[in-house]
């Protein structure tokens, strides 16, 4: 039986995804994360117990393992084993993208100077430390600007600024987040650092993509229909095929290609963030990995000789195990996902009207994927997706509109955060 080593940050749903399709294809998945401890799942007597911020080491016990369980194919789910599961396959002899592209892609700053120096549109932008006095850097950037950390995903500590002020704010509110606990866990140097960009305006679109041996495979170009203004970046409705003209998906696609090359990424999933305006297509980001939270179930894949039908996971694990992804294509239905939008900071207590939600045709699922008493942080300190509501449809329009109508059915409770009191004693 192949043999697939999945490396994931966290133990959620995704995973789960990658137990199912690998039990439908009779592949043994062996499963790598530095939270074994904290495993719920099925596979934790046979996961690899590994330290993300210790790459060396990580890897050591990784193939210390497989000297014992052969691994055929590597996967990384989440920015954080990327790079541990390019090592890993550099040791193996197996294919996937480098351990240096891997690297630079995760780094927005190392990503923002190989898209220049291969002479793609990039944002101006400056570096400094997290200690840097924020005035400093006001007077090195024009506005409107963006405030980033140089890690990180989900749009978490990303703020736009529109002038000296702001960004003194945004620039205290993102050192207290780089400084919170859960962050520093994480000993990324990156995180010493901070990011100013100019503002790029413009509608945003994503691009999952399989590269095969240096080739980009677009899977699905997606709209983002709604604003990404500012000032936090929350992600919100996922739309695919897109509604961008045949010439200018070309155009996207092909720009996504020329920075993915420019990274240096060569064979396994990537995921692709670009904003589009008169200047130009702005590729934001080029990730090693595929696309996170619950939303790669909005795809289905079907194949094209024989009609079997697949879910990204499964091509993912094909491909792993050497399958050309280019024998599938994304089925014919138009698709969406909305991730659910944090209304307001507090304790979530549940959600009403989640069968009116489901019930509107066209809608295939609503998923909760919050905690009952679980505290809800919106952006830009937000770590946690709320929840999916995912829809199909003849047209992309149809599954827009069904996304929103379910949304509107939805009634979220939530709790003012109570404040933790300090001991009556003292
Ligand atoms: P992440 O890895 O968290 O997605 P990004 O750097 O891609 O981080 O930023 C998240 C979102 O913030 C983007 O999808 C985009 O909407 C917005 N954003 C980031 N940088 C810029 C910029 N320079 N101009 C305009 N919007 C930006």
């Amino acid at each position: 039986m192949a043999r697939v080593l999945l490396l994931a940050t966290t133990t959620g749903y995704q995973i789960r995804a990658f137990g199912e399709a690998a039990e439908r294809l009779g592949v043994d998945l062996v499963f790598g994360s530095d939270r074994c401890h904290m495993l719920d799942d099925p596979w934790m007597d046979r996961a690899v117990p590994i330290r993300f911020h210790d790459e060396q080491s990580s890897v050591a016990a990784i193939l210390e393992a497989a000297g014992s369980r052969p691994i055929d194919g590597v996967l990384a789910v989440g920015d954080q084993p990327t790079v541990i599961a390019a090592l890993v396959r550099e040791a193996l002899g197996l294919p996937g993208h480098p351990a240096f592209a891997a690297a630079a892609a995760r780094n927005k700053l190392a990503t923002r100077e190989r898209l220049r120096s291969a002479g793609l549109a990039v944002p101006a932008f400056v570096q400094d430390s997290v200690s840097v006095d924020p005035h400093r850097l006001a007077s090195s950037v024009a506005f409107p600007a963006v405030v980033k950390r140089v890690a990180l995903s989900g749009s978490r500590g990303v703020m736009r600024v529109n002038d000296e002020e702001e960004l003194v704010k945004a620039y205290y509110r993102l050192r207290a987040l780089l400084q919170s606990p859960d962050i520093r866990a994480e000993r990324n140097p990156a995180h010493d650092f901070v990011l100013v960009e100019e503002f790029i305006p413009g509608r945003e679109f994503a691009v999952e993509g399989v590269m095969n041996h240096g080739n980009l495979h677009v899977l699905a170009v997606f709209d983002k229909p709604d604003p990404l203004d500012g000032p936090f970046f929350e992600e919100t409705i996922y739309v695919t095929p897109s509604r961008l003209a045949q010439g200018e998906q070309r155009s996207l696609t092909n720009t996504i290609a020329r920075a993915a090359a420019a990274l240096g990424l060569r064979h396994r999933p990537i995921h692709a963030e670009c904003r589009v305006n008169e200047r130009g297509i702005y590729v934001l980001e080029v990730a090693a990995r595929p696309i996170g939270g619950l939303c790669a179930r909005a795809l289905r894949f079907v194949q094209a000789a024989d009609l079997v039908e697949g879910s990204l996971e499964e091509l993912l694990l094909r491909h792993a195990l050497g399958e050309w992804s280019t024998l599938w294509r994304r089925e014919p239905d138009a698709s969406g996902v909305m991730m659910i939008p944090i209304p307001r900071r507090g304790v979530f207590r549940g959600a009403g009207g989640l069968d009116q939600a489901r019930s509107i045709p066209g809608i295939t699922d609503v998923r909760l994927t919050a905690k009952t008493d679980q505290l809800l942080v919106p952006l830009p300190e937000a770590a946690s997706y709320l929840g999916f509501i995912f829809a199909r449809g003849g047209s992309p329009d149809d599954v827009e509109a069904t996304l929103r109508c379910s949304h509107a059915r939805l009634h979220l409770f939530i709790d003012p955060e109570v404040p933790v009191l300090q001991s009556l004693h003292g």
